[in-house]
C-alpha cells in the first residue's frame, strides 16, 4: 500500500493559530483536566498537543472525481458496480467497530442527525446559539469521523476530538431535528457518547494494547504478553488472524479464558471453522465465529446481486467465494476469491473487498476491512503493464542474489484506476494486493494497482516550509512524475520482490540449503519460517512499517535506472536528473519534515507504518551523510537539505546495504536482527544532533491539515438504470454523500448502538 501525505498551501501566521486559540479556548481547558502531564509543559506545547487532535477548521474537502471514466461503463458494467459498491459501503461499518469502542456508538449519533434533515437545515436551527467558526468545527469534526471511519486517524491512528467544547456541540445536537423529534433517544446517544467523544488521555491517544493505547481487535484488558501468547496458540493450531478479534475473560481462579471471534454472518459452532475449549499455557483457548453478524448479511446480499452482472466465470468465484467467507468465517474461502481476483486480469471495473491491511492491529496480524471499486483506465495502464513486462531485468538490479528471489516472478496485473469509492478509514494512492496472503502471492501472483484520481486530488498545491526556494521549486515542477514512477517501483518491484525460506510440515526446504549463501555472513543460510508462520506473525507489530520501508527503499534504489524512466516517458538526462533528485528529496521531506506527527511521544511508538519507514531512510541519508537535518529557526523551522552530488554515491551505497539487510532478515525470518536494527532507525532521539522528539513541535508548527475526500455515490433511477451521484466538494456536501450512502440508515443506526452495547463491557 502506498499513502501519501499532502498539505493544502495555506499561510500559516499568528493570526491564524490566534483565531484557531479563541475558538478552542475552552476545548483547551477541557483539555488540561484531563491530560495533566500537559500542565507541566509550556503553553506553547499545549497548544500543539490540542492542536495534534484537532481538524483544523480549514482543512480542505476534495471531490474524488470519476465521471469520465463512469461514462464510457456499459449498463452492465454499471449495475455490477454499484451492488460492489454498496456492498463496500456497508462493509464500512465494520471499519468503523474496528476504530475504537465508541466508534459504532458516535455513528449511531452523527448519522441520525445528519441523515434527519440537511447540513442547511441544522445550520439555520443553531446559528441563533453558536458562531459559524463553531458549528464549522463540529462540521469539520463529523467529517473526519466519516472519512476515518471512526475517530481516530486513519492516517496516523491518533485520536481526534471536536474542536469545540462539549457544550456548544450540545447546542448543536439540541437543536437538531433529530433530536427534537426523538429527544429520549437522541438525549441517551448523547449522553453516553459524549465523554469518550472528548476524553484524552494517554491511554487512549492512539492505537495500542493495555497501557498503550485503544484497540478493538482486543478486549481492553488484553497486554502484549497476551497477544503473543495468542498467537502462539494459532500458529500451533494454524489458524491465521486476519479475521478475527480477541476477547479475554477471567475467571475466578484467575484464569484467563480467550475467545477468538471470527468474522461471519452465521453464528454458532461449525466444523473444521470453530474450535471448542482447550489449554494450553495455563489459559484457555476457543475459537468462535459471528463477529459483525449483523452487518455481514447486507455485504453478502449486494455481492450477491453483482454477481449477476459479472463480466466472466473468474468473476462469479471470486464473488461466490468471498460471500462464502462472510458467511461462514472461513479465510480460506476468501484467499480462494482472492486468487480467482488476482486471475481476473484488468477488468473493466476493478474491485475488491475484505480484510486488506495489518497496520491498526497493535499486535500486526488483524486485518482492516476495506471495499473499493474503481473503473480501468486502459491507456495510463499500458505504461504500467510495460513496466511489468520488464519486472525480471529490473529485479536483477537489487542488491541481493538471485537465490533471494523467487523462482518464478509471477508477473502481476498493473493498473491504473479511477476510484468511484475506496471505503475504510483511508485512501491510498496505491496497492498491491492481496498483501497479506503470502502463499496466495507466491503461487499465484497479485495485483498492483494506482489509484489515479486519488493520486490527482492529494497532489495539490503544495508547501514546503523547510526547504530552499530552489529545492520548494523542484519539487513542485517534479514531485508529480517522480512520485509516479516510486509508486510503481515501490508496489512492482517492492512489494513484489523478495523470496520468504521456509520448512513445510514433512521438512522440506523451499530453498538448497547446500548452496544458498546468506550475502550478509557468506555463510548457510540458518533460519526460515516454519509450518504455519507467516511474515505478519513473525514480524508482528513492525512488520507492516518493516515491509513498506523495504518497498520504498527499492523504489529509491531503482530509479537510477534508464530503462524504468524511459517507460514512464522520460528520456532527457537533465530531467531524468531532475527526477532522481525530487524522488530522493520527497522521501527525505517526508521522512525528516512529516513522518514524526505519527510518532507518539507519551507511547513512544510510531502510529503509521509508511512515515516509519520513511523516518528509518532519512535516517540512513543522514547517516551517511547524504542528508543535512538543522533547526534553521530555533522552536521555529527546520532546513532539510539533501547534497545533490552524493545521491548517485554514497547515498545509494548506504541505501543499497540497508535493503540487503532488510531483504535478508525478512527472507530468513529472522525477528531479532531485523528488530534490533529496525528499531535503531527508527528511534527517535530526545537530545543529540537531531532531536527528532524535541522536532516534533515544529513538524506540528509547520503541519498542514490532511485533505478529506467527498465521494460519489451510486443510485438506480426510475428507468433502472444506473447513475452517478456526485457532491459538492465542501462539508455540506461530503455530508450529503454520506446522507444519501445507506437505503435503510435508521436500521443501520440501531444495529451500530446494538453493536456497540453488546461489547462495550470489555473496553471498560
Ligand atoms: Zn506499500
Amino acid at each position: 500500500m502506498f499513502e501519501f501525505q499532502t498539505f493544502r498551501q495555506t499561510t500559516t501566521n499568528i493570526m491564524l493559530m490566534l483565531a484557531f486559540i479563541k475558538v478552542n479556548k475552552r476545548v483547551i481547558n477541557s483539555f488540561k483536566r484531563v491530560s495533566s502531564f500537559t500542565v507541566r509543559r509550556r503553553y506553547s506545547t499545549r497548544i500543539m498537543d490540542l492542536k495534534e487532535f484537532i481538524l483544523e477548521n480549514d482543512t480542505p474537502i476534495v471531490n474524488l472525481d470519476c465521471s469520465q471514466a463512469f461514462q464510457k461503463l456499459t449498463d452492465k458494467e454499471r449495475k455490477y458496480l454499484h451492488n460492489y459498491n454498496k456492498a463496500s459501503w456497508y462493509g464500512s461499518l465494520i471499519s468503523f467497530i474496528q476504530s475504537s469502542p465508541e466508534s459504532p456508538l458516535i455513528f449511531s449519533l452523527l448519522h441520525g442527525i445528519f441523515t434527519s434533515e440537511t447540513v442547511e437545515s441544522l445550520r439555520t436551527s443553531s446559528k441563533d446559539k453558536i458562531t459559524e467558526n463553531e458549528f464549522a468545527a463540529f462540521l469539520v469534526y463529523c467529517c473526519g469521523f466519516f472519512s476515518n471511519a471512526g475517530n481516530y486517524k486513519g492516517f496516523g491512528d491518533n485520536k481526534f476530538i471536536p474542536g469545540i467544547d462539549e457544550s456548544k456541540m450540545e447546542v448543536i445536537i439540541k437543536s437538531s431535528k433529530f433530536y427534537t423529534q426523538n429527544p429520549l433517544k437522541a438525549e441517551s446517544l448523547w449522553n453516553e457518547a459524549k465523554t469518550s467523544i472528548f476524553l484524552l488521555n494517554d491511554s487512549n491517544k492512539s492505537f495500542g494494547l493495555k497501557g498503550q493505547g485503544i484497540t478493538t481487535y482486543f478486549s481492553g484488558n488484553c497486554t502484549k504478553e497476551d497477544a503473543s501468547i495468542v498467537t502462539e496458540w494459532m500458529k500451533m493450531k494454524k489458524y491465521e488472524a486476519y479475521i478475527s478479534r480477541t476477547f479475554k475473560t477471567v475467571d475466578e481462579s484467575g484464569k484467563s479464558h480467550f475467545e477468538i471471534r471470527l468474522a461471519s454472518s452465521e453464528i454458532g459452532d461449525k466444523e473444521g471453522i470453530t474450535l471448542a475449549e482447550d489449554d494450553f499455557n495455563g489459559a484457555a483457548f476457543k475459537i468462535t465465529r459471528g463477529d459483525y453478524s449483523e452487518i455481514l448479511p447486507f455485504v453478502i446480499n449486494y455481492l450477491n446481486d453483482a454477481c449477476n452482472f459479472a463480466a466472466n466465470d473468474g468473476q462469479k468465484k471470486m464473488l461466490e467465494n468471498i460471500s462464502k467467507s462472510f458467511k461462514e468465517g472461513d479465510l480460506s474461502a476468501h484467499k480462494e476469491g482472492s486468487k480467482f481476483w488476482v486471475l481476473d486480469r484488468v477488468p473493466a471495473v476493478e474491485a475488491y473487498i475484505g480484510w486488506m491491511f495489518t497496520y491498526k492491529d497493535p499486535a500486526g496480524e488483524r486485518g482492516e476491512f476495506f471495499g473499493w471499486t474503481s473503473m480501468i483506465n486502459r491507456v495510463l495502464s499500458e505504461r504500467f503493464q510495460n513496466l511489468v513486462q520488464e519486472a525480471e531485468n529490473f529485479l536483477n538490479g537489487l542488491p541481493w542474489p538471485a537465490t533471494f528471489e523467487k523462482d518464478k516472478f509471477s508477473k502481476p496485473d498493473f493498473s491504473y484506476v479511477d476510484v468511484l469509492a475506496f471505503s475504510g478509514s483511508s485512501v491510498p494512492v496505491g496497492l498491491s494486493i492481496p498483501i497479506t496472503y503470502e502463499e496466495l502471492r507466491h503461487k499465484e501472483g497479485f495485483k498492483n494497482i494506482t489509484l489515479g484520481n486519488v493520486l490527482k486530488s492529494r497532489f495539490g498545491i503544495d508547501d514546503y516550509p523547510f526547504l530552499s526556494q530552489e529545492d520548494s521549486d523542484l519539487m513542485i515542477k517534479y514531485k508529480e512524475p517522480a512520485f509516479e514512477v516510486q509508486l510503481g517501483l515501490h508496489e512492482l518491484l517492492g512489494h513484489g520482490s523478495g523470496k520468504l525460506f521456509s520448512i513445510d510440515e514433512n521438512g522440506k526446504l523451499n530453498f538448497d540449503k547446500e548452496s544458498v549463501i546468506n550475502p550478509l555472513t557468506n555463510g548457510p543460510i540458518t533460519s526460515w519460517y516454519e509450518p504455519g508462520e507467516t511474515f505478519d506473525s513473525k514480524f508482528k507489530a513492525m512488520g507492516s512499517s518493516y515491509e513498506e520501508c523495504r518497498a520504498e527503499a527499492v523504489a529509491l534504489h531503482l530509479m537510477f535506472n534508464r530503462d524504468v524512466m524511459k517507460i514512464f516517458g522520460h528520456t532527457d538526462e537533465t530531467e531524468i536528473d531532475n527526477l532522481i533528485y525530487v524522488g530522493w528529496l520527497l522521501m527525505a521531506y517526508a521522512g525528516a519534515g512529516r513522518a514524526v506527527e505519527m510518532w507518539n511521544p507519551a507511547t513512544k511508538i510510531w502510529g503509521q507504518a509508511h512515515s516509519r519507514a520513511r523516518y528509518a531512510i532519512t535516517k540512513i541519508m543522514i547517516e551517511c551523510g547524504l542528508l543535512e537535518v538543522t533547526e534553521s529557526e530555533p522552536g521555529k523551522k527546520l532546513s532539510i537539505k539533501l547534497h545533490r552530488d552524493k545521491i548517485e554515491t554514497v547515498g545509494r551505497q548506504a541505501i543499497s546495504d540497508f535493503l540487503l539487510k532488510l531483504q535478508v532478515y525478512k527472507s530468513t525470518a529472522d525477528y531479532e536482527a531485523a528488530n534490533n536494527m529496525y528499531e535503531k532507525y527508527s528511534s527517535v532521539d530526545e537530545d543529540g544532533p537531531h532531536p527528532f522528539a524535541k522536532w516534533r513541535d515544529i513538524v506540528l508548527l509547520n503541519r498542514k491539515p490532511r485533505l478529506i475526500l467527498t465521494q460519489s455515490n451510486t443510485e438506480i433511477d426510475a428507468d433502472g438504470k444506473v447513475q452517478l451521484k456526485t457532491y459538492d466538494a465542501n462539508l455540506d456536501g461530503f455530508l450529503q454523500s454520506w446522507r444519501e450512502r445507506f437505503d435503510n440508515a435508521e436500521e443501520l443506526q440501531e444495529i451500530m448502538l446494538n453493536l456497540y452495547n453488546k461489547d462495550k463491557h470489555y473496553f471498560i
